[in-house]
């Protein structure tokens, strides 16, 4: 059977058990692992068990600042000229977003940010640091982004503050009812480094012009 493992909707035996799937795991992994120029496969002893080994090669890590001049972006957007100093809380599970974002940030030396890797402590880091802006990602464990965005806004101290959604396979029916339900903006993973400058500037030119006119 171990021919057969790899091919889609092919459960071995199982078409008919009670265990619940579609047989498309193994072939969705296979294709991820050779799209990245690597393999995977198994050894198995009847009776005994089975091995699934994947490699992959080693790779640099990728560094933001070399992305944006290969896009060709623009000078990144600057706060006017004696704007006070910026907070972004960025509410995020995922370390290898947070390190994307910490170095897009990085590129902004008005900007000073925060992390929090889950709904309950971004809300609390919110409510005690009150920061400019905040860019929450949905899928996290505990609450959702959208609940936790919801909380703030209906927290008379945090209300103000405009919340910038990032997610990952978001429809456009999530981004029409994340907006509606209060979301600054909707950002969409793999993140756009352009889109990402522009909104975050959106988001603080927004709020320092709130704070401006006496909110
Ligand atoms: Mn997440």
């Amino acid at each position: 059977m171990l021919a057969k493992l790899f091919q889609p909707f092919n459960r071995l035996g199982q078409e008919s058990g009670s265990v619940p799937g579609t047989g498309i795991g193994l072939v969705v992994t296979k294709r991820l692992a050779e799209l990245m120029g690597g393999a995977i496969g198994v050894e198995s002893t009847v009776g005994k068990g089975s091995v699934f080994w994947c490699e992959l090669d080693e790779v640099e890590e990728p560094h933001a600042g070399e992305e944006v001049r290969e896009a060709g972006e623009a000078p990144k957007p600057r706060l006017p000229a004696g704007a006070h100093t910026a907070t972004l809380l960025y509410v995020e599970d995922n370390p290898a977003n947070m390190e994307l974002v910490r170095q897009l940030v990085s590129r902004r030396p008005d900007v000073k940010l925060m992390t929090a890797p889950n709904g309950t402590l971004g809300i609390e880091l919110a409510r005690a640091a009150l920061p400019t802006a905040i860019l929450m990602d949905i899928n996290l464990p505990g609450i959702s982004g959208l609940k936790a965005m919801k909380i703030l806004r209906e927290d008379p101290a945090t209300a103000h503050i405009p919340v910038v959604a990032l997610s990952a396979n978001a429809m456009p029916r999530d981004i029409e009812k994340g907006l509606a339900e209060g979301f600054f903006r909707y950002l969409t993973k793999p993140i756009q480094v352009k889109d990402f400058m522009n909104t975050l500037n959106e988001a603080l030119e927004f709020a320092m012009k709130s704070a401006r006119d006496g909110r």
